[in-house]
């Protein structure tokens, strides 16, 4: 079955994210390990390190994730840009596996007025540099599309995990961004043709996780408009034919959504995605 997670904080102390997990009935995570509009590079202690991994075990939650910072541009023409991206990612990479974590999700970027293949080819090159100097997963996230954002269609995503020809390089599909992107998953048959599509492209093997996020915006509108489960315009039955499709089966499904008192995920959003489930 697969795991039913959240986007917790980990303000104060990383492990902290553990017992906000618990608290909401989060089985799997993704945290921030630095202020998400910055570049610092926040400094983690030993200790702190430590009573991470201890409570990661004790509470068995897991997988658990870090989140890239939003500043993140692999695909940028500015070659300062590019070099802190590369830089801030090695740090989260050398974090992830300290931590016992599976690795970096995070945006691609934007090629901005750059012609596509030029700045493909760029994000193949940064991808392998930091690849060099770290040992987990890479995890690139489908993109919603805005702008000349790259990683928006699965073509693109293949094309890149292609370039880089490194095992390392993982997938984790938003369903909002895809669905803003134009991929219609509100069907069981656009479902089918969704996923066929994501295992011609890229390969279902690199698939490590989903982001359970319902749309506020419609389908192809490319912007990055997450919604609680039900009251987008994706739709909780959309939901049940994803957590109960046989490619999701063992993924962890992570929420990022407003929750229903703006506090961020929350525990009726969990409880939503857990009663979709299937327990035949
Ligand atoms: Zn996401």
């Amino acid at each position: 079955m697969p795991k039913i997670g959240a986007h917790v904080s980990a303000a104060v102390s990383l492990d902290l994210s553990f017992k906000r997990a618990e608290e909401i009935g989060a089985e799997c995570t993704q945290i921030f390990i630095s202020p998400p509009q910055q570049w610092a590079k926040t400094l983690h202690s030993e200790t702190e390190i430590q009573t991470y991994r201890e409570q990661a075990k004790k509470t068995r939650i897991g997988p658990n994730f870090i989140h890239g910072v939003y500043l993140i541009n692999l695909a940028s023409g500015k070659p300062e840009l590019v070099q802190k991206s590369i830089d801030w990612l090695i740090y989260s990479q050398e974090m992830a596996e300290k931590l016992g974590a599976e690795g970096t999700i995070f945006h691609i970027g934007s090629a901005g007025s750059r012609g596509q293949e030029e700045a493909i080819k760029q994000v193949i090159k940064a991808i392998s540099q930091i690849l060099e100097h770290s040992q987990t997963n890479l995890i690139l996230e489908t993109s919603a599309g805005a702008g000349n954002t790259i990683g928006d269609t699965f073509q693109e995503l293949g094309q890149i995990i292609k370039g880089v020809g490194e095992s390392r390089v993982k997938i984790c599909l938003d369903t909002q961004h895809i669905f803003a992107s134009g991929y219609d998953i509100r069907t069981k048959e656009g479902l089918d043709k969704v996923v066929g599509e994501f295992d011609k492209e890229i390969g279902l093997d690199k698939l490590v996780a989903v982001h359970a996020n319902d749309s506020k915006t419609e389908l192809g509108s490319h912007k990055d408009r997450h919604e609680n489960i039900g009251e987008g315009l994706i739709g909780k039955e959309a939901f049940r034919d994803i957590l109960n499709h046989p490619t999701f089966k063992d993924l962890p499904f992570i929420l990022e959504v407003p929750g229903f008192t703006n506090s961020g995920s929350d525990q009726d959003n969990i409880k939503i995605l857990k009663s979709l489930l299937s327990t035949s």
